[in-house]
């Protein structure tokens, strides 16, 4: 199958090129020709099947021609090697838990199958490729604990100063060996301005062959859509319809659902919740869409004034406002609303979320939790991750796992560069400080 550039639909990449380079050289998105819809068939046993037969499954549909069946197979069961268990929290409201990977993030599921797709595509290549990741927190630790030690990839991952939290930042900068950290003095949308323009910089291009490892990639966003099947299986049969509310920064997440239901998953109704950062929700209600400046919340992983899916997600609709307005609405919050949701689930259902988790929650909330749908909040970041606001909300010491703790105590090692091009652009053609 092909993929085409969504700003330019006559240039048609394969499989292998949308992987590797990412993004197309005028900055488009790739999306495959065509999403196939699963068989009756693969929805009859659906309930039956386990995580990692669903994945292979759906990814077979997708990528089955592109890709050797027995590699896709293994890329599945190494990287779908933990559990995403869907909690009931009430009769007709659970929480989709996809935070039990190594990092401790949703994004370790797009991350490690990516890495798997890439080891395929240069495992026969003379070739060293260097993966930017532009990070608000949780991206780069995934992407850099899924690359760690692979063979001819170099990771550089770019992250705003003071605006991740201090185990995030510990998660970033703590890896050494194939992967270094860069502390920018600006915003994630400064991060991301910086990668973009690398990519448009055809010299350090060719030089240092670049690729995305953010949600623009196609490998890491469509992994993303196997657990939502997933959700179904855990739900056993249902005869009613379920709403899914989905925290949503860049829109890597939700564009995957919406593929998902593309695909043939009988979604009735999607949430696309946010903080104030809230383009989307205003694009749902009124049709526009104007891109904003980022403001800071403590739901930072989604703050994201011009969110990098949102081309998908048009694309997915056939540019139709009204078609994709009826499939996904949109709600947004305040921190103060964040916090309230986080009590408010702590007291009703003795659930600790995090920031992000809660916004999905109160979404739900808005939308209406009632006894004629099944209603999913997605959870996406261990509370652990934001354990100030956590306890302050919820009135109750937060357990932070091992794998967290134990980089409490690590030194942090990254290089910071000022929100500018022509540094960036220095440091990448520093070599690799292998420590
Ligand atoms: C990345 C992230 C999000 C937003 O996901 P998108 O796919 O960018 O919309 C939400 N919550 C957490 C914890 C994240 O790390």
């Amino acid at each position: 199958m092909n993929y085409y550039n969504v700003n330019n639909p006559s240039e048609k990449v394969s499989l292998k090129s949308a992987v590797l380079q990412s993004i197309s050289s005028e900055s488009g998105l790739y999306m495959p020709e065509n999403i196939p819809l699963l068989p009756d068939s693969f929805y009859e046993k659906l309930s039956d099947l386990s995580l990692q037969e669903i994945a292979y499954e759906v990814s077979n549909a997708m990528l089955g021609e592109d890709i050797r069946h027995t590699a896709l197979k293994q890329i599945v069961n190494e990287s779908l090697s933990f559990p995403i268990p869907l909690k009931k929290l009430d009769e007709n409201l659970f929480v989709l838990e996809l935070f039990h990977g190594p990092t401790l993030a949703f994004k370790d599921v797009g991350a490690r199958f990516m890495a798997g797709l890439f080891n395929y595509f240069l495992q026969n290549e003379n070739r060293e490729v260097t993966i930017l990741v532009a990070t608000s927190g949780d991206t780069g630790s995934a992407v850099a604990n899924a690359f760690f030690n692979r063979k001819g990839i170099k990771v550089v991952i770019l992250y705003p100063s003071c605006k991740v939290s201090e185990l995030q930042e510990k998660q970033l900068t703590t890896m050494g060996g194939n992967i270094t950290a860069l502390e920018v003095d600006g915003n994630f949308d400064d991060c991301q301005r910086l990668v973009k323009l690398a990519f448009a910089d055809v010299e350090i291009n060719n030089h240092l062959n670049l690729t995305s490892a953010n949600s623009i990639n196609f490998a890491r966003l469509f992994p993303q859509s196997f657990y939502y099947f997933y959700a179904f299986t855990q739900l056993g049969n249902v005869d009613k319809p379920v709403v899914i509310s989905i925290p949503s920064g860049n829109f890597g997440n939700l564009t995957a659902a919406l593929i998902a239901k593309k695909m043939g998953l009988p979604v009735h109704q999607f949430i696309a919740a946010t903080n104030i950062n809230h383009v989307v929700p205003d694009y749902l209600k009124s049709g526009q869409y104007t891109p904003q400046q980022t403001h800071c919340t403590i739901s930072n992983a989604m703050d994201v004034g011009n969110p990098s899916n949102f081309p998908r997600m048009l694309e997915i609709y056939h540019k139709l406002h009204p078609a994709i307005a009826a499939d996904v609405k949109g709600y947004w919050y305040t921190d103060e609303q964040t916090r309230s949701a986080m009590a408010d689930i702590q007291k009703q259902y003795d659930y600790q979320a995090d920031p992000h988790g809660a916004i999905a929650y109160a979404g739900l909330k808005e939308y209406g939790i009632t006894n004629d749908h099944i209603s999913i909040f997605v959870e996406t970041a261990h509370p652990a991750k934001f354990p100030d606001e956590v306890e302050k909300a919820t009135n109750k010491k937060v357990q932070i796992p091992p794998a967290l703790s134990k980089l409490l105590v690590l030194e942090k090692n990254a290089v910071k560069i000022p929100n500018d091009y022509l540094c960036f652009r220095d440091q990448l053609q520093q070599p690799a400080t292998d420590n």
